[in-house]
């Protein structure tokens, strides 16, 4: 297969994290035979250093003809002071919509060397293997009218929460397809006892559903899932939900893995014509410039965006598990990055990766 990437490393840790992610992915690209090709581009802090925004034309235009993009992450503390729209974190914004990724995919795995990292009992996190699909583009943080209004006591703040039916449909489909490279059960999540919006939710993924006729399906209200997902993480398998149910769940589900720089974001947008989900892989952490340039940061979350990358843009789902079992292969081993609290010294960001490597070989 052709794997057509774009990199786009970023400000702070993202050059680091990055550079050990694309280690691993040219690693497990030639092991599995595939083409790999990478172009680099600028985006955030180092784009403005270089071209004056934050979003190049040109990194707009290799985001387009690519794949699918890993991200670093972008920011600098020179810009903290500038307006919004000058600032680095408007060229990550600028660039999603652009890609218009319209399914945000958290996977939460619980890594048997860090269960003592979860707030959650061992034996509660042990095995948790989910991924969290939420609604990125639509519901109440779109929705018109909005607003706040009126004056005194009559001072009224609104907001709208509203999905049209191929809004619904892309989404579900995008959950039971990911279900299929999975164990094949999807979970949806909504209000419907009490919202319009969820009525139609549930509607539309019910007739959506007899398309993937191998799959389970099932429906949780969002108070109930929040309980679940504390009680019985194991239960779930692909959660699909809307967008603000989704930020909600999905930092919940966030904490049972541990440390922030553990995890990796997927968002995805429609299918291009080689086959591939056009994709933004990013790690969840930002630049982190209390410790960058100084070889220390964990690049994880970088690499379980690679991995995240092969299985949901390509489908490679083998080269995807080969990523995480070295990863784990790795944690297991104890050389870690000072932010896991290994036992003995703890290692650089480059004997992490290149770790990682290894364990592939
Ligand atoms: P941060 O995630 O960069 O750092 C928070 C804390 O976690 C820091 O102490 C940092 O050292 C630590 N940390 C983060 N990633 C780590 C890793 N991989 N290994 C070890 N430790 C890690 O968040 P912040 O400090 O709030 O933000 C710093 C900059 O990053 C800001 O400019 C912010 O706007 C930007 N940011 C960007 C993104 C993104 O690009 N998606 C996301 C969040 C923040």
């Amino acid at each position: 297969m052709n794997l057509n990437v774009l990199v786009l490393p970023g400000d702070g840790i993202g050059q680091e994290v990055t550079r050990e992610a694309v280690r691993v992915l040219k690693q497990v690209a030639g092991k599995f035979h595939h083409k790999l090709t990478l172009t680099e581009g600028l985006l955030g802090g180092v784009a403005i250093h270089n071209v004056g925004t934050p979003l190049p034309e040109e990194t707009l235009q290799l985001a387009l003809e690519a794949d699918a993009t890993l991200l670093g992450a972008v920011g600098l503390p020179e810009f903290d002071s500038w307006l919004p729209e000058k600032r680095p974190e408007r060229g990550l914004l600028g660039l999603r919509k652009a890609l218009g990724v319209y399914a945000n995919l958290r996977p939460v795995r619980a890594y048997a060397a860090l269960l003592d990292s979860s707030p959650l009992k061992n034996h509660l996190v042990e095995g948790v293997d989910m991924i969290i699909v939420r609604e990125l583009t639509g519901g109440l943080y779109y929705g018109t009218p909005r607003g706040i209004s009126g004056e005194g006591a009559e001072t009224r703040g609104v907001n709208t929460m509203a999905y049209s039916r191929w809004e619904i449909e892309r989404i579900a489909r995008m959950a039971f397809h990911l279900a299929r490279g999975r164990r094949r059960k999807v979970t949806s999540v909504d209000k419907s006892n009490v919202l319009e919006t969820s009525q139609l939710w549930r509607r539309v993924v019910i007739e959506v559903a007899p398309e993937f006729p191998d799959l389970e399906l099932d429906h949780l209200f969002v108070d109930n899932c929040a309980m679940q997902l504390i009680l019985n993480p194991r239960q779930f398998d692909v959660l699909v939900t809307e967008n603000m149910f989704g930020d909600i769940l999905s930092d919940e589900g966030a904490v049972l893995a541990g440390s922030i720089g553990m995890l990796p974001s997927a968002s995805i947008g429609e299918r291009r014509s080689t086959g591939a989900w056009a994709g933004l892989y990013e790690p969840v952490h930002g630049s982190a410039p209390d410790i960058a340039g100084q070889d220390k940061a964990n690049p994880l979350a970088a690499i379980g965006s690679v991995a995240a990358m092969l299985e949901y843009s390509f489908g490679l789902k083998q080269e995807a598990d080969a990523v995480n079992r070295a990863m784990e292969t790795v944690l297991n081993s104890g050389r870690v990055t000072a932010d896991l609290k290994p036992a003995g010294k703890p290692a650089t960001t480059t004997e992490v990766g290149e770790a990682v490597c290894a364990a592939l070989r």
